[in-house]
């Protein structure tokens, strides 16, 4: 079986790990990118709406225009890259990690100092959001219909339905009218939407297509190919209230119910994962509990703007590279903490000897505003900062500038504004 020998190997071509192996190419470290499928680019490839880059570059580019940016960079950088080539199994071995991949070999194996996961997120399926009924076709989650509609020039059905009001299915609603199918309506079992504000603007409003809140799809109909939808009104905790049922007909159900970052290779490595995040716990270099394990975009948590996934995968590729070179001192953590009604905070802890510019992600666990975040270690207060409106789908960064020395726990607590703190920072 082929050997092969590196500083870094970043798993998954998407952006975060382009980000990740053009960052720790730059930092001096050898490269591999592996990537299971033919082309890198990642989800990017299907997205061919625009609206990316627009923190990165000032500018709204196609998910593959962005990516573009990042490939020809990786053209001309000397990083070895291998496509078609699936990660199935990752070892720690005594000087770093041993990768197992299925490749156009066959099977080889790397051995590499550092590892950084970039391997991105899925998307929830029916059976996991309890429709029951039979096995029709027609039934796909919108990046299913998204792949046969941008990239395969195919149409999933003519009259549909959309379950979930999460950004691809929102898209997808109006892809699929400007396709020529009819988009009966977008159902979300939550009282409010889940996507961002501007994806409901431009991608409902503009082209009158209904989207109904606290409902949902509880049943399909049809056995070769689905016929009808049953859809119910959904109670407080998103439970369907009977006596509501209604029946529409339609041959297609698009899911859009949720993403679940993927890390079946963190899990084999005997990582857990942060039950809110769904991801590895991270440091601020974006390492892993497993020292030169790195972890970055859509696996480590769900990012609703790729700007923030690339940025990532640069951290995790410096933090990756700085680590095979044995720059990177291992030092003690302290935890961050999310209070209120924060959903989570990354990272999750800081390696104890920063003294960096550190950036930190967040998101409401509800919407809420005004809306104070509060900052703090131990007694001192190290930031205290307004918020008009939080929204659990828009991810917030914030950047703080810690003290070198951190001698307890970072505090973030998000606390209703009180009258008269609305002049403060
Ligand atoms: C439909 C849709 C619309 C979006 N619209 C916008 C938008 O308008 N604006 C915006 O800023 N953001 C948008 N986003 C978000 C943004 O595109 C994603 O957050 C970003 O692409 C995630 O990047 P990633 O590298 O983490 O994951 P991905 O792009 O999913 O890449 C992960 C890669 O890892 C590979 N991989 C996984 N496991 C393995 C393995 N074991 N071995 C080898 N390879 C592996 C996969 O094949 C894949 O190529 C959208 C996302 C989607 C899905």
């Amino acid at each position: 079986m082929k050997q092969y020998y590196t500083d870094v190997a970043v798993v998954g071509g998407g952006p975060a790990g382009l980000a990740a192996a053009l960052t720790a190419n730059r930092e001096g470290a050898q490269v591999m990118l592996l990537e299971r499928e033919g082309r890198l680019g990642g989800i990017l490839k299907q997205c061919i709406h625009d609206g990316f880059g627009l923190v990165r570059f000032g500018e709204k580019l196609t998910g593959p225009e962005y990516a573009g940016r990042f490939l020809d960079q990786i053209a001309e950088s000397g990083i070895e890259v291998m496509t078609l080539a699936f990660v199935s199994g990752i070892d720690r071995t005594g000087s770093g990690y041993q990768l197992r991949v299925i490749c156009r070999e066959g099977l080889c194996v790397i051995h590499a100092r550092a590892v950084v996961l970039s391997t991105g997120c899925r998307e929830r399926t029916a059976k996991q959001v309890s429709i029951h009924g039979d096995r029709p076709s027609g039934v796909l989650t919108a990046g299913a219909a998204q792949h046969y509609v941008n990239l395969l020039g195919q149409l999933p059905g003519r009259r549909c339905v959309i379950l979930g009001s999460g950004d691809i299915g929102l898209i997808m609603a109006r892809r699929l009218t400007l396709e020529g199918a009819e988009v009966l309506g977008v159902y979300e079992a939550k009282p409010e939407p889940s996507g961002l504000a501007r994806n409901i603007a431009q991608c409902l409003t503009d082209f009158d297509i209904p989207l109904y809140t606290s409902r949902t799809v509880t049943r399909v109909f049809g056995s070769e190919r689905l016929e009808a939808v049953e859809v119910c009104e959904t109670d407080s905790q998103m439970r369907p209230v009977p006596g509501t049922a209604q029946r529409i007909p339609c041959d297609a159900l698009i899911l859009s119910v949720g993403l679940i970052p993927e890390n079946e290779l963190a899990l084999g490595l005997g990582l857990s994962l942060d039950p809110r995040t769904k991801g590895p716990q991270c440091d601020q270099r974006m390492q892993t509990e497993l020292p030169g394990l790195f972890c970055c975009g859509n696996a480590l948590h769900v990012s609703d703007l790729v700007d923030y996934v690339s940025e990532s995968g640069e951290t995790a590729g410096r933090g990756a590279a700085d680590f095979a070179r044995g720059r990177l001192p291992q030092a003690k953590t302290v935890p961050v903490q999310a209070e209120g009604p924060l959903a989570y905070v990354l990272p999750q802890r800081l390696s104890a000897d920063n003294q960096e510019k550190t950036v930190f992600y967040f998101r409401a666990g509800k919407s809420c505003g005004p809306a104070v975040l509060r900052v703090r270690c131990g007694e001192t207060e190290l930031l205290r900062r307004r918020y008009r409106a939080l929204r659990p789908p828009e991810m917030e960064r914030l950047v703080l500038e810690l003290p070198a020395e951190l001698p307890a726990a970072l505090q973030f607590s998000l606390e209703p504004e009180e009258p008269g703190e609305e002049g403060k920072q």
